[in-house]
């Protein structure tokens, strides 16, 4: 891994450990002219066209209904699941031998509602293993496979899901492609679930798996409707905005963790609103033309998405999604009507658009991926009235030594981060009152790569 360094002068401008305070730099927003080239090589290599035929083969599966053929060679989820397994075991030829592939069948008793009789399901992943044997960070990437007409239990008619879900299959498979050759420290995941349309039950499946099986499960980038870039409806065609939704609060958040949050004011703070937060920095960092509308809020109405079971088990988790839905072209049988064209075929995708939100989970995951483990046990010293802000905390106890941390500011009222600090010490004083701010700490090596930004708690 060769990194040119364009960070060499800034580093040496900023190492001001032992100085007893640490100066304000420079805003967040003036850092996405620096790029690492090992990511912009990746972006570089993600395609358009490989996005469109990787959806229009998954399409020609006629429908990849839940309850679909297992059995057929070229229609139903079965061949579809079993094409997919085919695809990554040609991507994982580039790993040497990092990248298995799995097959990760469950049965799903009857449920009374969209699952009439016990069906077995499968989720498909290839697993690119991490190169630090002391580093069991985990990073998921995905999308769902299965497909549905407009009738959800009718598992004959064609049902196409070019947009719903083959952008988002498609996507995790392009992302497997490019990144399969590289080397990263954290183990990555990249899936096609099944069960989506039915009740989110392939994500349930490996949601509760990771849970039962301990996973350092880190981040879970969900894709969901991820290629049209117009809608009939509002006329309104536009491929340079796309939406990443999370949870404020966290699904699962015990009555402690309550107390805490509200001491703290952390409402917009979960571990997946920052996630997002880190998509929307890195991702327009390296995308061009592409704005991340992040939207405070855990998904839309009336629909559901393979991120909630992650949430619902503790785990940090978003969706994106596109800007424009149009649902004429979503859930629907493929038919005409007065001059309507309903149905979700490829027709109506645009594949630059995919692209640009394929290199968004790709920076993201790569970012994340090369980046050191998040700081732990981080702390906002309280025993004194003081209008400054002394932080504390530990280097990860996994993986990589941190070359240093970035200490995050910005106003309470304020969405974004919008001040950073970089320090060697595992302290830093800020010369800002710790009521009047937000306040995060990342981990980050020589090149750049941050973790995840870590709130800091009360601690005496
Ligand atoms: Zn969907």
């Amino acid at each position: 891994m060769t990194h040119k360094s364009t960070l060499k002068p800034l580093l040496a401008l900023l190492l001001l450990a032992g100085a007893p305070f640490v100066n304000p730099t420079q805003s967040i927003a003036q850092e996405t002219v620096r790029q690492d080239d090992d990511i912009k090589k990746m972006i570089n290599q993600l395609s358009a066209q490989n996005l469109e035929q990787l959806v229009r083969k998954m399409v020609s599966f006629g429908t990849r209904h839940t309850l679909s053929s297992t059995t057929s060679k070229k229609e139903g989820i079965g061949a579809a699941r079993e094409w997919v397994k085919s695809e990554f075991e040609k991507y994982a030829q580039a790993s040497g031998g990092r990248m298995t592939v799995e097959m990760d069948k469950f049965v799903v008793p009857a449920d009374g509602r969209r699952v009439p009789q016990d069906t077995e399901m499968a989720n498909v992943m290839a697993i690119l293993k991490g190169t630090d044997p002391n580093d069991d960070r985990v990073i998921i990437v995905g999308g769902h496979l299965d497909s549905r007409a407009t009738d959800v239990m009718d598992a004959k008619s064609k049902a196409p899901g070019a947009n719903d879900d083959a952008s988002g299959v498609a996507m995790v498979m392009e992302m497997a492609r490019v990144m399969a050759s590289q080397k990263f420290p954290a183990t990555l995941i990249f899936v096609a679930f099944q069960g989506e349309e039915q009740g989110l039950y392939g994500s349930t499946h490996l949601a509760e798996r990771a849970k039962k099986e301990g996973w350092n499960l880190i981040a879970m980038q969900n894709n969901d409707i991820v290629g049209n870039s117009y809608s009939a409806e509002t006329g309104l065609h536009d491929n340079t905005k796309v939406r990443i939704f999370s949870e404020g609060v966290p699904a699962n958040e015990t009555e402690e963790q309550a107390r805490l949050r509200r001491t703290l004011g952390a409402e917009s703070d979960s571990p997946s609103r920052n996630l997002a937060r880190y998509m929307e920095l890195v991702g327009e960092k390296y995308v061009d033309q592409l704005d991340v509308v992040l939207v405070h809020r855990a998904d839309r109405f009336l629909r559901g998405g393979d991120h909630t079971p992650f949430n619902l088990q503790g785990f940090t988790a978003v969706r994106m999604s596109e800007m424009n839905e149009d649902f004429n072209h979503q859930h629907q049988d493929v038919r005409k009507e007065e001059g309507t064209q309903y149905g979700d075929l490829p027709e109506f995708m645009d594949f630059e658009y995919l692209r640009k939100n394929t290199g968004v989970n790709l920076a993201s995951m790569a970012s994340l991926g090369w980046a050191p483990a998040a700081p732990e046990k981080v702390g906002v010293i309280t025993s004194n009235l003081t209008n400054k802000t002394d932080l504390k905390w530990e280097a990860p106890s996994k993986g990589a030594k941190p070359a240093g941390y970035y200490v995050l500011m910005r106003e309470t009222k304020s969405p974004n981060w919008e001040k950073r600090f970089y320090v060697t010490d595992t302290k830093a004083t800020l010369p800002y009152s710790k009521d009047n701010y937000f306040f995060a700490v990342q981990s980050v090596d020589k090149e750049g790569h941050a973790s995840l930004p870590v709130l800091p708690v009360p601690v005496r």
